[in-house]
């Protein structure tokens, strides 16, 4: 059911309260962000409301400070990049609620926007305590949620939130609900699901809910390897998640009940240390060596899987294919980013924070029909769970 967004309401010269997912990622032990997509993102709804003269209260929470001040967690990096993006009327205030945040709010003027701190330093975002949204909910008018990685949360700045002011979607939210269910409940066929990534435990889940649905189904990244090991496949010292097996075998009988199409790797680049230095090899899928880590699909694999997207109408991908993040093991997942962006007229959705980082890299974002930037947050909605931030946003009529 499509929600009531911001271009439903009369936003002229209100303040809005925009809670926005910027939890981005940085590069290990710096304060450099690696992907700012998720600022990106919310750059369509920040842009509509300041060109209707709103006074944009912005807000976020990023890690996991665990409800007190963290100074590695305040969000400066972000206000950094957002002061870039937003040319002009931005500041940003190191608290989240109270007197001294108040006093901002009453100087800002039509089209301001004004970030506030991390919403984690209070243990009552994510308690979802009354009183905390009650402090936020002081500020404005109106709420406006486009944080759709935080909406598999019933947290206070999400959730109680919507209790105290009229609230509505923000666009990137919007789209979210709308690609992601539609691509599950109604696709152009055949709907093709790409899953990878580390771990079987995390996708598993989805994967089993999507095969009812899915015409194919390709599988690579660290999981393969649990998937081919249950198999009766010797996977070097890859990590197996054993306690899976009997999961994937089950997921694969009804794969092929259903008659889903699998393809499974057929090769592999394996390295016999877990670094960026060590030395690719190429394997077939059966000969991985007793001391080799599997680190990316091989060459035979990029061929088939390459023939499993081309002539598909719909695909969800999730999870890279291998360790792309360096550069000897990044292949495949760049091959196959190229190849689903370059189908034409089909609908292409990538979910998962790594995912949506290897396409940001690979150059290919644009080319996509729909880029979440929700990881846990897009898996339980395509599990067909009913998210709670998205329950407590009404209903469009009509
Ligand atoms: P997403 O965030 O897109 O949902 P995951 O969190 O499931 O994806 O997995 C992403 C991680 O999986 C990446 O950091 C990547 O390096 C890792 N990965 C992919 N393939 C392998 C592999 N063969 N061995 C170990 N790690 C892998
Ligand atoms: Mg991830």
């Amino acid at each position: 059911m499509p929600k009531q967004t911001v271009a439903d309401v009369d936003i002229a010269g209100k303040r809005v309260l925009l809670r926005a997912d910027l939890n981005v990622t940085f590069i290990p032990n710096t304060n450099v962000i690696s992907d700012d997509s998720r600022i990106k993102a919310v750059m369509p709804t920040i842009d509509y409301l300041k060109s209707k003269g709103a006074k944009i209260i912005l807000c976020s929470h990023l890690g996991r400070p665990k409800g007190r001040v963290v100074e590695e967690l305040r969000l400066t990096p972000v206000a950094n990049r957002l002061k870039e993006l937003i040319t002009d009327g931005f500041s940003y205030v190191s608290d989240v609620i109270g007197p001294a945040v108040e006093s901002e709010v009453d100087e800002m003027r039509e089209g301001d926007v004004l970030l506030l701190e991390n919403l984690r330093f209070y243990p009552g975002e994510e308690s979802n305590d009354a009183e905390f949204a009650k402090g936020l909910s002081r500020f404005a008018d109106v709420y406006v949620n486009d944080a759709f990685g935080a909406a598999h949360r019933a947290h206070a700045s999400v959730h109680a939130i919507t209790e105290l002011l009229p609230a509505v979607a923000g666009f990137q939210m919007s789209q979210e609900i709308e690609m992601l269910g539609s691509t599950v409940d109604n696709p152009q066929r055949p709907l093709l699901a790409v899953m990878g990534g580390a771990k079987v435990s995390d996708k598993i889940l989805v994967l089993q809910k999507l095969i009812d649905r899915i015409d194919r189904l390709i599988i690579g990244g660290g999981m393969a390897a649990t998937f081919l090991k249950a198999l009766g496949h010797e996977m070097g010292k890859s990590a197996i998640e054993e306690d899976r097996f009997d999961l994937v075998k089950s997921a694969l009988s009804k794969a092929n009940d259903m008659g889903v199409n699998v393809v499974l790797p057929v090769d592999f680049v394996v390295a016999r240390s877990f670094c960026e230095e060590a030395e690719p090899v190429i394997v077939k899928f059966d000969e991985v060596p007793a001391d080799g880590f599997i680190m990316d699909i091989g060459p035979s694999t990029i061929e088939e899987f390459k023939m499993s997207i081309l002539g598909s109408k719909t695909v969800i991908w999730n999870g890279p294919m291998g360790v792309f993040e360096w550069t000897s093991f990044s292949k495949g997942t760049s091959a196959v980013a190229l190849a689903i962006a370059g189908l034409k007229s089909a609908t292409t959705v990538v979910g998962g924070g790594s995912t949506a980082e290897a396409v940001e890299t690979f150059g290919v974002s644009d080319r996509m029909s729909h880029v979440s930037i929700g990881g846990g947050a897009s898996l339980e909605f395509m599990e067909g769970k009913e998210l709670p931030a998205v329950a407590v946003l009404p209903d469009r009529e009509n």
